[in-house]
Formats: structure tokens, C-alpha cells, sequence
């Protein structure tokens, strides 16, 4: 096993390196000196030539580089495959990915082809004495497990964003680029052309999410107070799933465990009680504020921030003030 630990680079639609790949590389690099180890850049992709500087100046040390026409979209099949063949080549001890919907995908699959495990959607990845494990919730949010990794295995973890900071970026670091030739793996999909969700919302990478539910009493009211506030504050809004069921908002709207899994900097539920289902999907997110006219609401629990009263009352005073502050 070689001493190193693996960052699978991912990009925006822009082609850029997502936030969460800058954050496991801030991540990897601080296990990596604590632990005498070394950091490693995964690059799959096409015409993805400059990511590698990108990659060591967030404190990669080496960039492994698949620069190929036939990865210029992500199929499990050629990222796996691709990725499974310099894995076992390369023997990293641990590699670290985001956990959004592709690299649930990705990360799954590849524990198998490796045959190792998976700690999907941790929260926090720690090497103690060449033993990786990983902090990740389970039953709703509701308990906090720790799975620890036998050794002689490369682990595969998949993380939150925002779970750790991004670092700064140092660009006069420099590493190694190795660069390889796509494997022969069997590519049983192709991908034709790609359209764009028409009215998608991309929850999942907001970093403020505004969100109601059934305690706003209907899609009048919602459309009034939620997302006026959310273009105030510059987030995206979301919803309960009682609201989502009953019409009001399109399914991609739901945050919870039957919806998106988000952890933007600033959540704000309005008029949602914090059942545990919703709270599986948002409990991670760095700040909560919770408007609710029940003082015993269960999602007071998880708030950072609490307003026992009206949304009708609060949400217009709010949104008022924080438009007149950001001018
Ligand atoms: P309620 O529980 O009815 O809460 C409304 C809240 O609004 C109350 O706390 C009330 O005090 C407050 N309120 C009322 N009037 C006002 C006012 N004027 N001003 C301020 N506050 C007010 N739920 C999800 O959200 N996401 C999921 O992904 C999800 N998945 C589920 C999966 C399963 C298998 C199951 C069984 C359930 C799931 N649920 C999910 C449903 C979940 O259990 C709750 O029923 C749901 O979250 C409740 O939505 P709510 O908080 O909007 O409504």
C-alpha cells in the first residue's frame, strides 16, 4: 500500500475545480503531514490540462492525469474503470470524494471493482496509526457512527462538502504530473449529448438555502414570503416534503431523506417542524435558523439560531431588512 491519499478532482459545469475537491485537498493535505504521507490528484476528464496546477496549488503533490475524449462526460463505466486500474497500479492507502449524486455513483462502484469498502457521505475522515475511518450519520441523522477501515485494503470515502474548509490556494506550489493513457475499459454507455434541466434548481450546490413548509399554509403564501427572502440573502429555496406532496412546490424543491441531502453554509426552515426525515437531508448545514410559532419545535434542536413566532410577521420584516443592508 503506498502511502498516499487520493483527491478525485471534480469540475464545475465551467470546467473548474468544484469546491468540494479544493476542501478534501486542504483535508487530504493535513492528514498527509500529520501522517508522513504523501497527496495525490485524481484528473479524469478531457481537456482538463490545467487542473493539475490547480490540484498542487490546494496541496497535491502529484496529479494523476486522464485526459481523454471519451471521459469528457462522466459514465461509470469509463471513470470507474479508469480510475480502478490506476488505484490498483498506484495502491493509494485512502481515496477521498465528494458525495453528490455522480460520486455516490462513482465511489460505490469503485469499492467494488477494488473490493474494499465504502464510509459514504461522512462528514469527517481521521488516520490514526495507518488506520483509516470515517464519521457518517446514520437512522436519520440520529446517530453518529465512526467505520474504521482493516488495513492492507485502499479505504473509499465519499464526503459532504463544506464538511471541511477550503484552503488557501498557494499557486506558487508545484507537484508532479503523471500522465496516462486510458485503460481498456469497457464502455457499455455512451453519452450523446447533454441538456440542461429547463427551471432546475441546483440545491445542491447553493451555499444558502431558504426553506419552507406546511406552516406557511399555502402556495400563496409560500411564493409571497420564501423565495423573495431567498433572493435577498443571494440562496436558493427548498421545501418540506409535506408541501412537496401536497403540490405546492416541485420535487426538487424537498430537502430530507426522500430529497436532496444539502449542507450550505446558512439553512433557514420556516414554518417546518424538524421532523427526522427532513432533518437527515439538512442537519449538517454550518448554520441553522428555524422561524417557528411552536416554541418545542424539534427543529429548535438543531438551530444555531431560533425565532419563536409568525413567518407572515417575521419573513416581510426580514427580508426588508437584509434588502436594505445589502443595498
Ligand atoms: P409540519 O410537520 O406540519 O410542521 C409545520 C410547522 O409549522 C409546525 O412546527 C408549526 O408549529 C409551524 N407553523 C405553523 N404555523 C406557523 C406560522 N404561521 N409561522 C411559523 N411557523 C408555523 N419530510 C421532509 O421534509 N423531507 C423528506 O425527505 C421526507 N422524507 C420522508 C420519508 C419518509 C419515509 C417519511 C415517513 C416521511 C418523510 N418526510 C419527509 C415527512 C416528515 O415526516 C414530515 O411529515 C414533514 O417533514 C413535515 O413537514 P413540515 O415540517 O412542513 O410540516
Amino acid at each position: 500500500m503506498a502511502n498516499e491519499i487520493w483527491v478525485v478532482i471534480e469540475r464545475t459545469a465551467h470546467g473548474d475545480m468544484a469546491g468540494v475537491s479544493k476542501e478534501l485537498l486542504g483535508k487530504a493535505r493535513e492528514l498527509a503531514d500529520a501522517n508522513g504521507m504523501k497527496v495525490g490528484a485524481l484528473i479524469l476528464g478531457a481537456g482538463i490540462g490545467d487542473l493539475a496546477q490547480v490540484a498542487f496549488s490546494y496541496g497535491a503533490d502529484t496529479a494523476y492525469v486522464v485526459d481523454d475524449g471519451a471521459l469528457a462526460q462522466y459514465t461509470t463505466d469509463g471513470y470507474v474503470g479508469t480510475a480502478a486500474a490506476l488505484a490498483k497500479k498506484y495502491q493509494p492507502a485512502l481515496i477521498l470524494t465528494g458525495a453528490g449524486f455522480q460520486m455516490r455513483d462513482f465511489s460505490a462502484a469503485l469499492a467494488a471493482e477494488l473490493d474494499t469498502g465504502v464510509a459514504a457521505d461522512s462528514t469527517n475522515v481521521m488516520i490514526e496509526n495507518g488506520t483509516v475511518s470515517a464519521v457518517r450519520s446514520s437512522h436519520g441523522g440520529n446517530v453518529i457512527n465512526t467505520l474504521t477501515f482493516a488495513p492492507g485494503r485502499t479505504a473509499v470515502v465519499s464526503v459532504r462538502k463544506q464538511s471541511f474548509p477550503e484552503p488557501q490556494a498557494n499557486p506558487d506550489r508545484s507537484g508532479a504530473a503523471v500522465t496516462e493513457n486510458l485503460p481498456g475499459v469497457p464502455m457499455r454507455a455512451k453519452v450523446v449529448s447533454v441538456a440542461p434541466k429547463q427551471g432546475a434548481v441546483n440545491l445542491s450546490d447553493a451555499a444558502i438555502i431558504v426553506s419552507g413548509g406546511r406552516g406557511l399554509g399555502s402556495p400563496e403564501n409560500y411564493y409571497k414570503l420564501i423565495p423573495p427572502l431567498a433572493e435577498a440573502v443571494g440562496g436558493a429555496y427548498g421545501a418540506s416534503r409535506a408541501i412537496v406532496d401536497a403540490g405546492w412546490v416541485p420535487y426538487e424543491h424537498q430537502v430530507g431523506q426522500t430529497g436532496k441531502t444539502v449542507s450550505p453554509k446558512l439553512y433557514m426552515a420556516i414554518g417546518i417542524s424538524g421532523a427526522i426525515q427532513h432533518l437527515a437531508g439538512m442537519r449538517s448545514s454550518r448554520t441553522i435558523v428555524a422561524i417557528n410559532k411552536d416554541p418545542d419545535a424539534p427543529i429548535f434542536r438543531v438551530a444555531t439560531y431560533g425565532v419563536v413566532g409568525d413567518a407572515n410577521e417575521i419573513v416581510p420584516l426580514l427580508t426588508e431588512e437584509i434588502k436594505k443592508r445589502t443595498g
